[in-house]
């Protein structure tokens, strides 16, 4: 069975629409796909109603965007925060704390987005009106709409280099969103029936990965899976990470983080194994849904 847990749609920065996913997930090979947008499960009734015809079960998730209290010592750069990206599977998506979550990020998020538009509008030709254009109905808004804005006005020509550039995150038009502690995040996805996955924890594009006593201390708080085959874990590191896992009695994942057209990460390039699915899919609240 190939098995990939964790894709974008256009219900968050992804550039498919939902119903388009278990199609390409199929013509991928792929016989599982785990829809995870960021903090939004607005995709997963499009997604859904194609199962039976693409024939690719749906694993129904989110992305939620969380942090850790940086350690001083290790960030010299005066960073406070590291960002760190908790997947949610399975969980009752009518839960209080699930849904606070979710209305909380849709207008944290966009007060952020406008923040960073209104200081590239000093140096850049862009409105706010230009970054709503590229936001499908009331989709979490992340950089990737503002990216998306900046390459219609034809100030930078693609999503990618919108982030190494003027996106970046040591950018002086670059905010920080503000999110909740991992540890609370992880609690909240137990409490809802779900169960949570630490999504690429050495992404180095982040300039400030999670040390061994961060993943730690998320651990202790009733995680159940990391992200180990993830192209932005540096495959150095993985070894190193698998490890730690182990010690920590972590199921290991690999996934995708399939974006569409805005990244290069392409449907199916990492895999998870069926027993970690078969164990994801134990005691949580939603069940997967089946061709
Ligand atoms: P934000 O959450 O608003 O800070 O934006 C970061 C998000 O942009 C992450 O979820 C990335 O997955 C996403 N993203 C989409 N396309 C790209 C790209 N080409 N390069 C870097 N990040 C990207
Ligand atoms: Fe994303
Ligand atoms: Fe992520
Ligand atoms: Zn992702």
């Amino acid at each position: 069975m190939r098995i990939d847990l964790h894709t974008h749609s256009n219900a968050s920065d992804g550039t498919d629409d939902p119903s388009d996913l278990p199609h390409l997930a199929r013509e991928a090979g792929l016989h599982v796909i785990g829809l995870t947008d960021h903090d939004t499960v607005a995709g997963w009734s499009r997604a859904q109603a194609q199962v039976c015809t693409a024939g690719v079960a749906l694993v129904r998730g989110m992305e939620m965007t969380a942090y850790m209290p940086a350690d001083p010592a290790r960030h010299p750069l005066g960073k406070t925060r590291i960002s760190v990206h908790m997947l949610a599977y399975l969980f009752d998506p009518h839960h209080p704390l699930m849904c606070a979550h979710i209305d909380h990020m849709v207008r944290v998020r966009s007060e952020r987005a406008r923040e960073i538009v209104d200081r590239l509008a000093k140096d850049y030709p862009i409105r706010w009106s230009d970054v709503q254009a590229k936001v499908k109905g009331n989709a979490p808004i992340g950089r990737p709409h503002i990216a998306d804005a900046l390459v219609e006005l034809g100030i930078v020509p693609d999503r990618t280099s919108a982030f190494r550039s003027i996106l970046r995150s040591s950018s002086p038009y670059y905010v920080p969103s503000s999110s909740p502690l991992a540890m609370e995040v992880v609690e909240w996805v137990n409490a809802a029936g779900g169960k949570a996955v630490l999504a690429h924890p050495k992404a180095r594009a982040r300039a400030n990965f999670l040390c061994d006593r961060d993943i730690e201390k998320i651990t202790e708080a009733g995680l159940f899976g990391i992200e180990i085959a993830h192209r932005d874990n540096p495959v150095e590191l993985r070894g190193q990470l698998a490890d730690l896992a182990e010690r920590l009695q972590l199921r290991q994942f690999g996934s995708s983080d399939y974006h569409g057209t805005g990244k290069p990460n392409a449907l199916g390039e990492n895999t998870s194994d069926s027993q970690v699915y078969h164990d994801l899919l134990k005691g949580v609240f939603l069940p997967v849904i089946k061709p």
